[in-house]
């Protein structure tokens, strides 16, 4: 063994020890960190012929790149959707590494890794009120996981039209339909040959919303003739958190073939709230759901989870088998993930949202659910009443979309905004307007950073 290797093992206790305290300051001091930085790596180092050793490592990584990390996972971090970690999570996201896990079948040689996934799947059903008819499986995130559910909804296509894509090929354009896409269902589409420009949009509903009109989708499947289609609907769109009509969809699916796809990465999570599960109301039909765990799961990156319904199984099987890997065991006969989803190797991504869903239950998410939602409200209604900015849509959930009324400063006031480095919030377009997002997902966020963010926007206006 080289002896850096030999000294580090002799010292593991030592060194995990000062990861542990040099983690726990980071995270004390997470609500006053920076949330962006202006620093930049200029000077990179050359692979070394006879390694220090891991404190060495350490060292040299806490002087140059330590002083640079944002404070993503903070209280005032309204960026993108952008979830925290809870305490729980990093537990179950370390002993993922220590386990070492290669997460695949619940039948090989006494591996329950696959087993914890299955389990944590049903937990997650479970909080969201999702039948157990869904097969489950964690992906790196929401994208991913659009893919999966994308890809079999394409051998579902072909199914209907006699063919086997996966096997032979895309030889005929497949209609998708949808009005408010998430970019990464759009590159979904590119990876898997079905066209990123092969969307048949459908009109938003009238009156400021981003769902799609229902007359207008029915007309769509009308013209259709009856030709087997995929549709993708969102259950919280990113700008406006807007949620399709899932109860119109789902009876147009009594009438109509198609694969019924809802990408609910954050929106799926109104479900843990007695009071927004409404919106969600019906989505249990869908052949196909999207979630993803980093954002207000409040679990650290990379973890998505798909959910298929079951009897799709063979097509999912058809689409990610292994086929030509007699010693992976027949994909029919045993249970393996690895034909079941893109990766083949994976780590066991469900440890880190078994131990945060087991440590804080229902009652924990519904908190952390409806406190961002509170808080979005009551940003959004500052917001509303304050002379210098434009709220561009209700808050219909946990993100606020708004804009400053002299158009010309939205852009110049979010970047001195963002460069104070006390709140982080990102740019969008809104009906043609230039806007600023802020999505509250994050369960360390109080009413204090409201207000002190408030009092900011105030002084950088000026
Ligand atoms: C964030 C998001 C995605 C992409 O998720 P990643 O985790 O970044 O891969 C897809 N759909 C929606 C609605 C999202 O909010």
């Amino acid at each position: 063994m080289h002896k850096s290797i030999e000294n580090d093992l002799n010292q593991f206790d030592e060194l995990l020890t000062t990861v542990k305290d040099k983690g726990i300051a980071y995270l004390n001091a997470l609500s006053e960190r920076p949330t962006s930085s202006t620093h930049q790596v200029t000077e990179h180092i050359n692979l070394p012929e006879e390694g220090p050793g891991t404190l060495k490592a350490l060292e040299h990584f806490l002087q140059r790149f330590e002083p640079l990390m944002v404070a993503s996972s903070g209280p005032r971090f309204w960026g993108f959707v952008t979830g925290g970690t809870t305490p729980a999570a990093i537990v179950g996201d370390w002993l993922t590494s220590i386990y070492d896990q290669n997460t695949q079948t619940t039948k090989g040689d006494g591996d329950v890794s696959a087993t914890i996934e299955q389990e944590t799947i049903q937990l997650l059903l479970e909080l969201l009120q999702l039948p157990k008819d869904y097969l489950g499986g964690f992906v790196s995130g929401a994208t991913m996981s659009n893919f999966t559910c994308l890809a079999v909804a394409r051998q579902w296509v072909g199914h209907q039209l006699g063919k086997d894509f996966a096997r032979d090929g895309i030889t005929e354009t497949i209609p998708v339909v949808s009005a408010t896409p998430h970019s990464s269902s759009i590159k979904s589409l590119a990876m898997l040959g079905l066209g990123s420009k092969n969307i048949i949009h459908i009109n938003t509903k009238n009156g400021n919303r981003e769902a799609m009109d229902m007359e207008h989708l029915e007309s769509t499947i009308q013209n259709l003739q009856g030709q087997p289609f995929i549709l993708i609907s969102s259950a919280g769109t990113v700008n406006t958190v807007d949620f399709d009509d899932f109860s119109a969809i789902a009876k147009l699916k009594e009438k109509h073939q198609f694969w019924w796809h809802i990408d609910a990465a954050f929106g799926g999570f109104a479900a843990c709230s007695p009071s927004y599960k409404g919106l969600l109301m019906d989505w249990h039909q869908a052949d196909s759901i999207t979630l993803d765990g980093h954002k207000w799961l409040n679990v650290p990156y990379e973890s998505g989870a798909f959910l298929i319904k079951e009897k799709h199984q063979l097509l999912q099987v058809a689409s990610f088998q292994n086929s030509n890997a007699p010693y992976l065991g027949d994909p029919m006969e045993s249970f393996n993930y690895l034909n079941l989803l893109p990766e083949n190797s994976r780590r066991l991504k469900a440890l880190p949202v078994w131990f945060s869903l087991v440590s804080y239950g229902r009652e924990g998410y519904q908190s952390i659910v409806e406190n961002c939602i509170t808080l979005a409200k009551e940003f959004g209604q500052a917001i509303e009443e304050n002379e210098r900015f434009e709220l561009l849509a209700p808050v219909r959930l946990n993100t606020v979309c708004f804009c400053l009324k002299n158009q010309a400063r939205t852009a110049s006031f979010l970047s001195s905004l963002n460069a104070t480095g006390k709140v982080f919030m990102t740019p969008t377009t809104y009906q043609g307007k230039a806007a600023i997002r802020a999505a509250f997902v994050n369960y360390r966020t109080t009413k204090k950073d409201i207000t002190s963010t408030l009092k900011l926007m105030e002084e950088t206006c000026r």
